[in-house]
Parts: C-alpha cells; structure tokens; sequence
C-alpha cells in the first residue's frame, strides 16, 4: 500500500508528491502522460502584481515568488538539475511599446520573475524519484476512499490527492480547461516578462515567449485562429517583433475554475483550478497540503 497516491504529475501533482516523500511518506505519482498539460506550455511567469490577484491567492502568489530561489538551490542539491530563477521585475504596460525593449529602461517594474517551467517540471520529478518515489505511467479511471482504480488494477492509498489539473473534472470537481497558445520567437529577449494588454512577452534562454490566448474547451493543438490572434497582438504591442522567425509553438489547457485546495472527504484531498498562476502558486499549495495530509496521518496513530 502507498501511504498516498498523487493523481497527475503537472507542477502542482509533483511539487505535492516531493514534498511529502521529503517528510517520510511513501508516495506513488500516476501521470496519465495527457496532451496539453498546462506545465509544459506554461511562460513560467513569477508575477504576483500583474494579474490582478487579491486575497488570499495574492498571499499564496507572494509566498510562492519568495519560496522560489530557496527551491531552486534546494532541488539543485537534491538532484544536480539547475533551475534558474531570475528575478528581473514585471512591466506592465499601458501602451503599445513601439520602440523595442531598450525604451523598458525608463519604467519602474514591480517584484517579480520568470523561471523555466519544463527544467523546474524535470528537477522536481528527479528529486521526487531520487528520495525514493514512484512513478507511474498510469491514468487514474475512478476513486474512493482507500482506492485508486485504474484501467488494469486498483492501486490501495490511505490519502488520495487529485492534482490532475483541467482534467479534475472527472472527478466531480468544477474545473473546465481554458486553452492557451503561445510562440517562442527568435528575436532579442526582453529584460524579464512585460505584460501589455491582454498578453506578455518574456525571455527564454535567449528568445522571446509571446503568449497567450485564453480559449474555452477540449482543441487540441495550435489553432490558426490562435495564430492569427498571437500575430495581430504581436503587431498591436510589440511591433519591433514584427518579423521575428517563429521557432516552436506551444499549448496548453489551464485548470480554470475556482483554486480547490482542501479536504474533499476522508482519505481525498484535492489540489487544483490554479488557473493562470499554477507556476506561482505551486510552492504555497504544496505546503498546504503536506501540512493537510501530515496532520490526518497524526490523528490516526
Ligand atoms: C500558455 C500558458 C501560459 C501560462 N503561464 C503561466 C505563468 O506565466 N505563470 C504561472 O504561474 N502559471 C502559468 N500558467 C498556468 C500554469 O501553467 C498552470 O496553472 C499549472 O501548470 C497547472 O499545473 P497542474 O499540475 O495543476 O496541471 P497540469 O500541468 O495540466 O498537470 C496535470 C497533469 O495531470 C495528468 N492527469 C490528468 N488526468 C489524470 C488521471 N486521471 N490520472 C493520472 N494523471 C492525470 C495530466 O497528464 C497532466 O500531466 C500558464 C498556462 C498556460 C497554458
């Protein structure tokens, strides 16, 4: 018996998953391997001031941003794979940026960063598999109390956590994919990310990320209408862009709906709907719940 079951393996499922194989548990992670998984798509923005959060999730963003080089140089030692975190300041734009980045010099960015979200999505697997986790390939069909059932066994869990992300759906919570598309560019990278009207722009490694729409609903794959919306906001914000070699395109569906980090009923918990701040967010969720799941395994002994 697994002391618990992780369901999915995005950043949330796997930072959960670490985090409670670092405080003793035995813990056994099932990725279904499902197209679309918003990690791998994410920008992988640390920007708490420029999405208009509040409250309590305002809170979380800025746990998450100060967590972050605390755990990259932890992962670091734990498993050799460097995360880079860069905390260059967030611009936000009222206007179109007509003249190229340098102009970026004259504005004041507020607290913030980038790192990149597929070497983060790597360290922290690696660092899972080397305290001892399991991995499993595997897609959850149905769950109970004590139960993960899958297409070939049923897998016994005294706590289930579902971090299967747009996908929680199934599992009876309110959670709808809202898809996003985004280019990498082949252009100068900005100093960190820029977000302008409805998009950003933001350096990886050398290049710019440029992202992203927000589309409602199962599509697989970059749509043209996608990149007709990517190329026309490309134009309208950044026009020195205009021109740039497109490299890869990528997408993703984020878990909207509302943050559903809590006790569902005894033995499941549940860890989803971070929507457009999953990266950010993932620190304070994974604290959460390893101090949730820690606490019922005191009450039982
Ligand atoms: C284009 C784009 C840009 C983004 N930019 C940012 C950003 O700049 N900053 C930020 O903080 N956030 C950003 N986000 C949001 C962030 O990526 C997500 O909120 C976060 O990745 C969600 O993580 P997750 O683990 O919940 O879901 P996912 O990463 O989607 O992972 C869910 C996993 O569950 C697995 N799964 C599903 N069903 C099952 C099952 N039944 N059994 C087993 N496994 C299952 C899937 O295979 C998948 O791997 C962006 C998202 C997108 C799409």
């Amino acid at each position: 018996m697994s002391e618990v079951v992780v369901v999915g393996g995005g950043i949330i499922g796997s930072l959960i998953a670490y985090r409670l194989c670092q405080a003793g548990l035995e813990v056994t992670l099932l990725e279904a391997g499902k197209a679309g998984q918003a990690t791998q798509a994410s920008a992988g923005m640390l920007a708490p001031y420029a999405e208009g959060l509040g409250g309590e999730l305002l809170e979380w963003a800025r746990e998450g941003l100060e967590c972050y080089p605390g755990l990259a140089r932890e992962l670091e030692a734990a498993c050799g794979v460097r995360v880079p975190v860069v905390l260059s300041g967030v611009w936000s734009l009222e206007r179109p940026l007509l003249q190229g980045w340098h102009t970026l010099r004259d504005l004041e960015p507020r607290p913030g960063g980038y790192l990149d979200p597929l070497r983060l999505l790597a360290a922290v697997q690696k660092a899972f598999v080397s305290l001892g986790g399991t991995v499993r390939a595997e897609e959850a069909q149905r769950l109970e109390p004590g139960w993960v059932h899958t297409l070939t066994q049923r897998i016994a869990a005294r706590q289930i956590v579902i971090a299967s992300g747009a996908w929680s759906g199934r599992f009876g919570l309110g959670v709808r994919p809202l898809k996003g598309e985004a280019l990498l560019l082949a252009a100068p990278a900005p100093p960190g990310p820029v977000f302008a009207g409805a998009g950003y722009a933001l350096p990886r490694g050398r290049r710019v990320y440029l992202g992203a729409t927000r589309r409602e609903g199962w599509q697989p794959g970059v749509e043209a209408e996608g990149l007709r919306w990517l190329h026309r906001y490309r134009d309208a914000h950044f026009p020195h862009l205009h021109g740039a070699p497109v490299l890869q395109s990528r997408w993703g569906y984020r878990p909207a709906g509302p943050l559903t980090v809590r006790r569902l009923e005894p033995g499941i918990l549940a860890a989803t709907g971070h929507g457009r701040n999953g990266i950010l967010l993932a620190p304070a969720t994974a604290r959460r719940v390893t101090a949730m799941v820690l606490e019922s395994w005191k009450a039982r002994r």
